[in-house]
């Protein structure tokens, strides 16, 4: 049943609406809820194939559905709509307004009305799609402030990373901030690029979601296998690699690639004058979990992040 979250009238004649769509148990009884967000950021679109995929599978097999799943493709509609990351006009990062105000302006307003909506839920994904600059491989981010509840349940959504990060670099003002402190469990996942859908990363998420409603009991069809991911909590693990100089990048390796110091990663080239401005190497042996998708790179552009492993570990991390 599609339901209106939020609701606003704009002022002229257009109204902003926050819908949803919820699934529920044809059997009766209630079950848990599980919550499937993403369109934040509206240049993502990663998460529109998920949410699409996840209805037809539920549809398919209405009688497996024991508790009730809730999909919001679209939580800035107006960003969808104009392929603009923020909030159009406002100039606003929507993941940096939540929790939200009743008492707030607009988007303060429907920001308190999604958190409101949401709670309750007794798991919640987040999916982003990186951005347009950068490709990532599948993979869940969680504050080590929630580590202990998420970990566990990020194991089981079949993505290939899990990264830690520390409670320091953390952004009260998101949305997941914000749910998981108020006790729903919100796995934040990134994926692929912005601006584009990338089929099998959407196919692999969905099954980890698949996974993850059978071990909550919602769903009772067959659970899909998962693959294990690798999990790093030390962030001395990864590292960053920045643009030397300034210049048109061509990437040689793509993301989810294994790398021996010294492996090219890409070019960063003078169009102009035709001259190969330095290769970007690898300093460190490992794997290349994001990398440089958009060409036009400043000194100082992210070009990849690589996790450390051991040259002999060189089992595919997928991809
Ligand atoms: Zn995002």
């Amino acid at each position: 049943m599609i339901e209106t979250v939020a609701k606003v009238g704009m002022p002229v004649d257009e109204t902003l609406r926050i819908r949803k769509n919820r699934l529920e148990s044809t059997s009766g009884g209630r079950g848990k809820r599980v919550s499937i967000v993403t369109g934040i950021h509206g240049d993502e679109l990663e998460g529109q194939y998920v949410c699409y995929a996840v209805a037809q599978r539920i549809a398919e097999h209405p009688e497996y559905l024991k508790g009730t799943v809730d999909l919001y493709p679209a939580l800035n509609p107006f960003g969808i709509d104009s392929v603009t990351r923020g909030i159009p006009a406002f100039d606003l990062d929507m993941n940096r307004i939540f929790p939200g105000r009743r008492d707030g302006d607009m988007n303060e307003f429907v920001a308190a009305q999604i958190i409101r909506d949401l709670e309750g839920s007794d798991l919640c994904l987040d999916i982003h799609a990186s951005n347009i600059y950068l490709t990532e491989v599948p993979q869940i981010r969680i504050n080590e402030k929630h580590a202990d509840v998420l970990v566990p349940l990020a194991e089981r959504a079949n993505v290939d990373f899990i990264w830690v990060h520390g409670a320091s670099t953390v952004l009260e003002s998101t949305l997941a901030y914000s749910l998981n402190s108020r006790n729903v469990p919100t796995l934040v996942v990134e994926m692929g690029v912005g601006m584009r859908i990338t089929r099998e990363y959407g196919e692999q998420l969905t099954d980890g979601i698949f996974r993850l409603l059978c071990e909550l009991g919602v769903w009772t069809g067959p659970a899909p296998a998962v693959r294990t991911p690798v999990i790093s909590r030390d962030p001395n693990e990864v590292t960053f690699l920045n643009a030397p100089v300034s210049g048109i990048f061509i990437k040689t390796l793509c993301h989810g690639a294994q790398l021996a110091p010294g492996d090219e990663i890409g070019q960063i080239v003078d169009p102009l004058r035709g001259q190969l401005l330095c290769r970007v190497t690898a300093p460190v042996s490992g794997w290349l979990f994001t990398v440089r998708e958009y060409p036009v790179v400043d000194q100082g552009s992210l070009i990849a992040r690589i996790l450390h492993t051991e040259p002999e570990g060189g089992d595919s991390h997928g991809a």
